[in-house]
């Protein structure tokens, strides 16, 4: 596959841009070379988008038969999945059967397959007689061209989740992946044009964060929806400023795991250790800061070390293997200056802490467990994107609500209790966009997942995420 710029619904190379190297993270290999999209590239894309928007090839399709097109995206998709699989395990390093294949296809399969139906939802499309004599219609409009800029932890389900709604709303798209994963999304190009999606509607520019900020720059885009960290989150919305666009932002996470003394201690730190090095810990809610109450710290903690200890770590293609490496060698250094930061801050490493074993090659890190962490020290209050555990105690139900939310993230947070009164009191009081009560992490097409506080605002999945990407027009008719 010849690895060029997606743009007006055919392979275009760059005008001026340079080339980015894309490796392994389980071997360090360089696998591929891409565009590092200029200036120019951003601008022939957006253009494209911008006389596909305006010429009404998409939008003023009928709802019915967007919904089609991206039906038969998502077959596409799913005929395809273990080629997807395959090569999103190569360029991340996620364990292929347990996770490409087994989790993130399906997912992204079911989730445009949500989208495709929800394009033809009529709710709150409303027409009525609000002031006599005149008829008030609602049309709910697409944004126009929209700029979506995706992170490399889910690289094809990142970019689903953003091209699934705001296909469903008629928006059209220049789509810019991460630099170190944009594999899936590339392929995903073709199958768009297979899918009878029309050239132009979706574009890929791969690029670096230059890349990212012309796109955000450029005055003929309408709405930018970013998924990545809290920091770029805070630069692309100071640079919509200038040109007044809408953003929508799901941004970093800290999720709490709060466990009170009435729980199954092997059920959750079976969990607690499933969700906290799923994708090795590079989850924007991956379970971070565990908090049990006091009496059962102790068996907790040692239940919690144990599973961590029984990980298997491995290649994508590994008998069983659990986690795969981090996904570059820069990530790893973040993570690691994080445990070394916190053990001089006077925390206790009990388990992991650094490379495994045998595993030199590639981006590999230990699962770890942290303990007596101060509430306020970086380990407990920054992402750390990484397969690491902090565990701290509480001694009131007041109490775990306060340590709970006391970190600027709140993206997700779990509870775990068979009192469904105090289940229900702290999924109130917890301020995080999901609340799990006995779980952590699943997610559903239907529900909406996106931040509160610094971890963004704006939905992605559910149709509040087709809603965010579509505007109301009020047109009133004198009835006589
Ligand atoms: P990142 O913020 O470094 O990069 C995300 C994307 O933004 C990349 O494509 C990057 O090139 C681009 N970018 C960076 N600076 C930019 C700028 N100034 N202008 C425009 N584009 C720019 O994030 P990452 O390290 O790739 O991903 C990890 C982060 O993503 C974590 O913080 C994680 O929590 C977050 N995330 C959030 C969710 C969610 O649903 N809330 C889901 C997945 C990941």
């Amino acid at each position: 596959m010849d690895y060029k710029l997606w743009i007006d619904g055919r392979w275009a190379d760059s005008q001026g841009g340079s080339c980015m190297a894309v490796e392994n993270p389980a071997t360090g290999q360089v696998i591929a070379e891409v565009i590092d999209a200029s200036r120019a590239d951003v601008d022939a894309a957006v253009q494209a988008a911008h006389r596909a928007f305006y010429d009404g090839r998409w939008s003023q399709l009928t709802p019915a038969e967007r919904s089609l097109a991206i039906w038969r995206l998502a077959d596409l998709l799913e005929q395809r999945a273990e080629d997807f699989a395959r090569l999103e395990s190569d360029n991340t390093g996620k364990p292929f059967q347990a996770v490409s294949l087994g989790a993130d296809l399906p997912a992204c399969v079911d989730n445009l397959r949500f989208f495709a139906t929800a394009a033809r939802d009529t709710h709150g499309h409303n027409a009525g007689e609000y002031l006599k004599g005149f008829t008030s219609i609602y049309r709910k409009e697409p944004v126009g061209v929209v700029g979506q800029i995706t992170p490399w932890n889910y690289p094809l389900m990142m970019a689903i989740w953003k091209i699934g709604p705001a296909l469903a709303a008629g928006c059209t798209i220049v789509l810019k992946p991460a630099p170190t994963t944009p594999l899936t999304t590339l392929l995903l190009a073709e199958l768009i044009a297979e899918a009878g999606i029309p050239d132009g509607v979706v574009n890929i520019v791969t690029g670096g964060n230059d890349t990212g900020q012309a796109l955000v720059e450029h005055p003929n885009v309408r709405m930018v929806s970013l998924t990545g960290s809290t920091n770029t989150g805070k630069k692309i919305m100071k640079t919509a400023a200038d040109t007044l666009k809408r953003v929508h932002l799901e941004l970093g996470g800290k999720a709490p795991f709060i466990v009170f003394d009435d729980v199954d201690i092997e059920n959750i730190a079976a969990v607690a250790t499933l969700t906290g090095t799923f994708n090795t810990g590079q989850d924007c809610t991956a379970s971070t800061r565990v908090y049990v109450e006091k009496s059962r710290y102790k068996d907790a903690t040692e239940a919690i070390v144990e599973a961590m200890r029984n990980v298997k770590i491995g290649l994508p293609y590994d008998d069983d293997v659990q986690m795969g490496p981090l996904i570059s060698r820069i990530q790893r250094e973040r993570v690691q200056g994080f445990v070394e930061r916190a053990k001089a801050s006077g925390a206790q490493v009990l388990t992991g802490g650094g490379i495994p074993a045998g595993r030199a090659d590639g981006y590999y890190f230990e699962p770890t467990v942290i303990v007596n962490a101060d509430q306020q020290s970086e380990i407990i209050q920054s992402e750390v994107f990484g397969p690491v555990l902090t565990i701290n105690t509480f001694d009131s139900e007041a109490e775990a609500v306060r340590l709970g939310n006391d970190v600027q993230y709140g993206l997700a947070a779990s509870v775990w209790t068979k009192d469904v009164g105090r289940a229900m009191r702290l999924a109130a009081q917890l301020e995080f966009g999901t609340v799990w009560v006995n779980d952590h992490i699943p997610l559903a097409s239907e529900a909406p997942h996106g931040g509160f506080k610094q971890s963004g605002f704006g939905k992605d999945l559910s149709a509040e995420a087709v809603a965010d990407y579509k505007i109301t027009k009020h047109v009133m008719v004198k009835n006589a």
